[in-house]
């Protein structure tokens, strides 16, 4: 309707011009200009591009270091950093060259983008985010443009807020900072990384303005080196997977606003949740009270919490119904790797479930006593038993074996062929690259034949219990790992 006004009273005053014998080809060929790139999509991909910048930059939000559970080496580290940014009077009577770049580097979840956001609060930093894969264009050029922008931007940001000093957030820098030369568009990425550069080299003490660069990656070793030469990003700070008291620190921090009952204790969960990050555990607190107003309960119980870890380690639990015979099938296998768990690691099995969930029909939970960082012979042994143990029960108690330990045994090979490579097998020290193919496939097949054999003796040992065990996951499609010990010691 407007399109349609507004073309009308254009075409009324070239009309009108041409009457007055004003020379109206020039306007018409400008407007026919426009039209073409309107017609060819041309002129929204430019807009779209001064649109995406502004998408590029994110505000602030006021995330303190005390908002951040766990991490207090990464804490103390960048808060020692950032003295450059807060004294920087102190720094210049020492004649300390400022910092410029400091690069967090971490599994994705840790909280990277949080310790940018309080390191900005810190500070008292204007604060911009940006993201490695908005400076990855198609047109060369455009990148390099946009980093050029970012750092304008940021100072202008800080004066309009009264500030000193930006702190400008890359994060997933590996996207537009990895090693030049090696994509195909290689033009284009190289641009962008060396304006990046170039941005970070013009950042002098003498500015009374400071900007300091934070960027994040799950992947440092994909970065150009050059980006990491003293002078750039000269202090790394490693962001890692929390620890029990970390996971504890971060679950409490994620429950602060949420009822909890009186039997609720994180203690527990933060050890059965080894391996999870910062965002895991906020996932786990978040389904824990979804579940919790679903049995409209007032707070948030223990067993709200324990599914809470069940649902984002494996998904949601599924209504595919399995006919009788293949439930059997899977509270024997699960019931197999329960049992073995239990005589090669008493105390550790917390749950069974032969509910689906995600890809899983069924499910052990084992919880760790302690983390493990490092593990002993004994230990990978025994992991290789409880992988292998659903698939050993199945042919005990059922008489053949099925197709739903394959990802029981990729784990067992895994774990079979970490031992070679740590020089735990009977080839003793070994390098990977002088290694041969069949001497490697050997070795591995000969530690799960030796372990097999061994499961299979536990099992036929303990087959009464299993049956036991696999009835009573047909009964109640969850056991506690308590139940699983009254049954295996009974
Ligand atoms: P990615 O590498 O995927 O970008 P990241 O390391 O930057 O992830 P964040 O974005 O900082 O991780 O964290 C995601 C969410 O996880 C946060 O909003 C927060 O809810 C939670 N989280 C992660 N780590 C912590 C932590 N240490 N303390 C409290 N919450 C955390």
């Amino acid at each position: 309707m407007l399109k349609a006004a507004g073309v009308g009273i254009i075409a009324a005053i070239l009309v009108f011009l041409l009457w007055n014998g004003v020379d109206v080809w020039p306007v018409m060929l400008i407007l026919g200009l426009l039209l073409a790139l309107t017609y060819t999509g041309a002129w929204s991909k430019l807009s779209q591009g001064r649109r995406k910048r502004q998408v590029v930059l994110g505000t602030e939000s006021h995330t303190t270091f005390n908002d951040i559970g766990g991490q207090s080496t990464a804490k103390n580290e960048l808060k020692e950093a950032l003295e450059f940014v807060r004294h920087p009077e102190r720094i210049r009577d020492m004649g300390i060259r400022p910092l410029k770049g400091i690069l967090l580097t971490g599994p994705p979840g840790t909280g990277k983008t949080m310790l940018a956001k309080a390191a900005a609060e810190y500070t008292d930093s204007a604060f911009l985010a940006a993201s490695g894969s908005e400076f990855v264009e198609m047109y060369a050029g455009v990148g390099a443009q946009r980093v050029r922008q970012l750092f304008v931007e940021a100072r202008q940001l800080a004066r309009r807020q009264g500030q000193t000093s930006a702190i400008i957030f890359i994060d997933e820098i590996e996207v537009m900072a990895g090693k030049r030369g090696q994509h195909h568009s290689h033009l284009e990425y190289d641009q962008t990384l060396n304006q990046l550069l170039v941005e970070m080299d013009g950042m002098g003490t003498a500015e009374n303005l400071r900007v300091l660069v934070m960027a994040a990656t799950n992947r440092g070793d994909l970065l150009d080196p050059a980006l990491l030469r003293p002078g750039r990003f000269d202090r790394q700070v490693r962001v890692d997977l929390p620890d029990r008291e970390g996971r504890l620190s971060i679950l409490q921090l994620h429950t602060r606003n949420k009822p909890l009952a009186l039997d609720a204790e994180l203690g527990r969960v933060a050890q059965e949740t080894f391996g999870f990050s910062g965002a895991h555990l906020e996932s786990v607190c978040n389904e824990a009270a979804i579940m919790a107003l679903r049995d409209c309960a007032t707070a948030i119980s223990q067993k709200h919490l324990m599914d809470a870890i069940d649902k984002v380690l494996l998904g949601e639990k599924l209504d595919r119904t399995l006919r009788a015979g293949e439930l059997y099938r899977v509270a024997v296998h699960e019931g197999g790797h329960a049992l073995i768990a239990e005589l090669v690691n008493p105390g550790s099995v917390s749950s069974v479930t032969i509910s689906p969930r995600g890809m899983a029909l069924g499910f052990v939970r084992q919880a760790p006593q302690d983390d493990r960082l490092i593990q002993t012979i004994s230990e990978l042994t025994a992991d290789i038993q409880v992988c292998l143990a659903g698939s050993a029960a199945e042919r005990l108690v059922l008489g053949e074996r099925s197709t739903g330990a394959a990802n029981d045994f990729e784990k067992a090979w895994e774990i079979a062929r970490r031992m070679v490579l740590s020089g735990l097998s009977s080839l003793g020290v070994v390098q990977e690259e002088a290694l041969s193919p069949e001497s490697l496939y050997q070795t591995i097949q000969g530690i799960i034949s030796e372990q097999q054999a061994e499961v299979d003796r536990l099992i036929d040992s303990h087959v009464e219990q299993l049956r036991g065990v696999a009835s009573h996951l047909m009964e109640t499609e969850t056991m506690a790992g308590d139940m699983i010990r009254a049954l295996i010691s009974a």
